[in-house]
C-alpha cells in the first residue's frame, strides 16, 4: 500500500545525493512505520482494538509542521493517554491493538481522505502552517503512506478473523479534552454509535452502572461523514463495534490508564456476553 520511493522503478530517478533517500515519497528510512501492533497473545480474543489517534510522530520531511512542541503535545496532536489504556487493555484481554503512529496533525485517520478536517489548517485555535495551502499531491502522499497502510492493516486483520470464523467486536479507542471552547465537559467517558447502536448501548449501560457519567453520542456524534474507522470497518462489515471516548485528565497518568484498562477488561467481555444473549452469535 505504501508508495515509498523506489529508485529502481521511479521514471525520472533523481540522484539520491541531491534529493535525499525518500525523494518522491514522504516517509524516509528514519521515519517510523505508520502502524504499530501490540498484544494479540490470545488468538481467540473476540476484541480487536484500534487507536486512530494514538501517535505523535511527524515525518522528518515535515519537521515540526510549524507547530510548537507544547501545542503538538496538546489534544490537537493526539489522543492523550489512549496509548497506555490501549496497550494495557490489549495485554489483559490478550487482544490485538492496531495503532496509528503519526500525529493527527499530519493526517486524521478517522476522517475520509479529502474531508475538510482530514488535514487541518487550524485546530482548537492553533494554526498548522505546514498544512495551509497544502497541494493535492502532498495530501495524497500523506494518505498513501500513513492513512492507507493503517486502514489496510485493520482490514487484513478483519478479513483474517472472518476467514477462520472468529467473531469480532471492534473497539475504536479515543480520548477527549476536558475543556473545549471554554466549556467544561461533564462526562468521564462517551460511547459513540450510529447505524448499529446495539453493542454501544450495552457498553453505555455498563459504564453507567459503574457509577460513571457517560455521554451517549457525547462529546461527539458518530456520523458517516465525520468518522471513518467505525463506518468502514464496523458498520459496512456488520461487525459489532463501539467508538469509545475517555476524558483525558482521567488517563494522563499511568495509574489512570491502568484503572481504565482494568475497567474495560471487565466491562467488554460482560457486554459481549450480553450482546450474544440478546442478538446471538454473529461470527
Ligand atoms: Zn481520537
Amino acid at each position: 500500500m505504501t508508495r515509498l520511493y523506489n529508485p529502481l522503478t521511479a521514471p525520472d530517478a533523481p540522484d539520491a545525493d541531491d534529493q535525499g533517500p525518500n525523494s518522491g515519497g514522504l516517509l524516509g528510512e528514519k521515519d517510523p512505520a505508520p502502524v504499530a501492533v501490540h498484544g494479540g497473545a490470545d488468538a481467540r480474543s473476540p476484541f480487536l482494538l484500534v487507536s486512530d489517534h494514538a501517535g505523535q510522530a511527524i515525518p522528518g520531511d515535515l519537521a515540526d509542521l510549524g507547530v510548537t512542541e507544547a501545542d503538538r503535545r496538546r489534544h490537537i496532536g493526539w489522543d492523550i493517554g489512549i496509548d497506555g489504556v490501549g496497550r494495557k487493555l490489549a495485554r489483559i484481554l490478550g487482544s490485538l491493538l492496531i495503532e496509528q503512529v503519526y500525529s493527527r496533525l499530519v493526517i486524521d485517520c478517522n476522517r475520509a481522505p479529502g474531508h475538510p478536517t482530514a488535514i487541518v489548517s487550524i485546530s482548537d485555535g492553533t494554526e498548522v502552517p505546514a498544512n495551509i495551502g497544502l497541494s493535492a499531491a502532498d495530501a495524497s502522499l500523506r494518505t498513501a503512506e500513513i492513512f492507507d497502510p493503517y486502514h489496510a492493516r485493520i482490514g487484513v486483520e478483519l478479513d483474517r478473523r472472518s476467514a477462520v470464523g472468529l467473531e469480532t467486536f471492534l473497539i475504536a479507542l479515543h480520548s477527549f479534552t476536558p475543556k473545549m471552547g471554554g466549556v467544561e465537559r461533564p462526562w468521564q467517558a462517551g460511547v459513540l454509535h450510529n447505524q448499529d447502536p446495539r453493542f454501544g448501548r450495552i457498553v453505555l449501560d455498563a459504564l453507567r452502572a459503574d457509577g460513571l457519567t457517560v455521554g451517549d453520542n457525547e462529546p461527539y456524534v458518530l456520523t458517516d461523514t465525520s468518522d471513518y474507522t467505525v463506518p468502514v470497518h464496523g458498520e459496512k462489515r456488520g461487525v459489532p463495534h463501539i467508538e469509545l471516548e475517555i476524558r483525558q485528565d482521567l488517563i494522563e497518568s499511568e495509574a489512570g490508564q491502568g484503572e481504565w484498562a482494568e475497567r474495560l477488561a471487565r466491562i467488554l467481555p460482560a457486554a459481549r456476553a450480553r450482546y450474544r444473549a440478546l442478538y446471538g452469535a454473529h461470527a
